[in-house]
């Protein structure tokens, strides 16, 4: 069996105690590959080799940190369908949308090796003439990355690539269900030359690296991708020395489709980010408020669409669904439609595991939605994190906002509309982070991803995403 091992001080090593843990093919169930289980003891050489190499790294010019993120990128590109194919067989989404992933990945470390030449430092005007302040950005320090399983190249790209061009180093810890395909995207950094100690990778469980690394005292931020559980535990450890934080967290996301939408935009809006990735996105949609007067029409076609989608061998290039990523998520998704049917729900698309040999062994579920729900379900009030989705009519603009808005989560919200008016004042009163305006694609390597609410602290991505890995200083200079 293929084993893997963790990247620490610029070499691959093994646990001390030479454990390894087991990495599962969703699709099949098969434990394909094993992982090197880390714990305290590499945490502390992994934090210790980032402590270590941060001074030379924080001074080295922003050309070294651009060549260096750049070659890591050709490399991530090369091997982009040999990532992708671990990716595939550790998280189970179609192999087309691994590579794409990949590519993502690639994509967000040029851009950030090219904005840290925008950030630029200020000279603020004081009401006397014999001083000035000078405002300038300088790199964190060491930095801890956790991040989950759902895509888990292109989101620990956003945190290296942040991290590295703003001149920090860094020690990331993959999710325990998917550590290959970061491991392969690490080793693209090794091999384009990253200097001993600016990136490391400890696996391991959560429990253990994971909160060895926020407690570590030579740690200085902890960038966090993950469930609002996880999220909540992790500032309440990293409280103890005050250490940076950028928590990226879990989401209930409500979309409204007003009666003068693009019915067929919606729909299309619809069936893409309820089901893609089998639902396992943070911006996932989990609930559809539709006016009234097209509901019937809007819920028809989401439904014909919806049975359109090709579940199966997530090899097979016409697949459109894999398998859920775990025994634990499909566990979830049944028990949200029981708890919808049981109190009245009614299943008009999917609500079971596909039918047929294939489908025998692993995690799988089909496209579900449900119609007739209420507030009081599971599915409209939590965070599936399945391909399951809730529709319900609504009468007034003020209803849907309200509906839309009654969740302690906050990240991504999305509204189907033709009235620049109607798509103004929603987009204004919509509590959440972002708003997708007739389009369900909110996240842009360019634009920050903010997290309101529970659903975060902090983001990642864009300008303000980079400037979270870089402290504020003031030099006051008297002439
Ligand atoms: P999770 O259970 O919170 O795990 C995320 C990461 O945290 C994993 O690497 C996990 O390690 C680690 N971890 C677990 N317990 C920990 C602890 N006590 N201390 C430190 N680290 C710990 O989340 P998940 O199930 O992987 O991912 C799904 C969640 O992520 C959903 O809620 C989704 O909405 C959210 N998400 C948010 C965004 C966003 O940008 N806002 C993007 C994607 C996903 P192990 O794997 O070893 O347990």
């Amino acid at each position: 069996m293929e084993r893997f091992l963790m990247f620490i001080d610029g070499g691959w090593v093994e646990a001390s105690g030479k454990e390894y843990f087991g990495v599962e093919n969703p699709a099949t169930e098969e434990v394909f590959a094993e992982v090197s289980s880390g714990g305290a003891g590499e945490v502390e050489r992994a934090v210790q080799a980032a402590h270590r190499a941060f001074r030379e790294w924080s001074e080295s010019s922003l050309d070294d940190r651009r060549s260096l993120l750049r070659r890591a990128a050709e490399l991530v590109e090369k091997r982009a369908e040999e990532i992708a194919r671990y990716l595939t067989m550790e998280q189970g989404k179609p192999f087309k949308q691994s590579v794409n992933e990949v590519m993502n990945a690639a994509y967000a470390l040029r851009y950030f090796s090219e904005e840290i030449f925008r950030v630029y430092g200020q000279v603020i005007p004081l009401p006397d003439r014999e001083h000035d302040s000078v405002v300038i950005w300088q790199p964190v320090g060491v930095v801890a990355a956790i991040t989950p399983w759902n895509y888990p190249v292109q989101l620990l790209s956003w945190k290296v690539g942040a991290a590295l061009a703003a001149g920090c180093t860094i020690v990331a810890k993959p999710p325990s269900y998917t550590p290959i395909s970061p491991i392969k995207f690490i080793e693209c950094f090794a091999d384009a030359g990253v200097p001993r100690g600016v990136v490391n990778v400890v696996t391991g469980s959560g429990r253990n690296v994971g909160e060895y690394l926020v407690t570590h005292p030579l740690v200085r931020k902890v960038t966090f991708t993950g469930s609002t559980e996880v999220g909540k535990r992790i500032m309440s450890l990293a409280a103890q020395s005050l250490k940076r934080l950028t928590l990226e967290l879990g989401n209930q996301t409500p979309m409204i489709v007003f009666d003068d939408a693009d019915i067929e935009l919606a729909v299309k809006g619809a069936v893409r980010r309820s089901f893609r990735n089998m639902g396992q996105i943070c911006n996932s949609i989990n609930r559809i408020y539709v006016e009234k007067s097209v509901y019937d029409v809007f819920l028809e076609k989401f439904v014909e669409e919806a049975k359109k989608l090709r579940i199966g061998d997530p090899f097979d290039p016409g697949t459109d669904l894999g398998p859920m990523s775990s025994r634990d998520s499909l566990k979830k998704v049944v028990e949200h439609v029981e708890d919808a049917v049981t109190r009245g729900a009614k299943v008009i698309c999917g609500g079971k595991r596909p039918d047929g040999e294939l489908f025998r062994k692993g995690y799988w579920y089909e496209p579900t939605i449900l119609a007739d729900v209420t507030h009081e379900m599971k599915v409209m009030r939590e965070e599936t994190f399945g391909p399951v989705v809730g529709v319900m009519a609504f009468e007034s603009f003020e209803q849907a906002l309200k509906w839309a808005n009654q969740t302690e989560y906050g990240l991504v919200a999305y509204v189907y509309t033709t009235s620049l008016k109607i798509a103004r004042e929603a987009a204004r009163r919509l509590e959440f982070g972002s708003v997708g305006i007739n389009n369900v694609d909110v996240t842009s390597v360019e634009a920050p991803y903010p997290a309101w609410k529970e659903s975060g602290l902090g983001h990642d991505l864009g300008r303000s995403g980079l400037m979270q890995y870089l402290e504020t200083k003031h030099i006051k200079i008297h002439y």
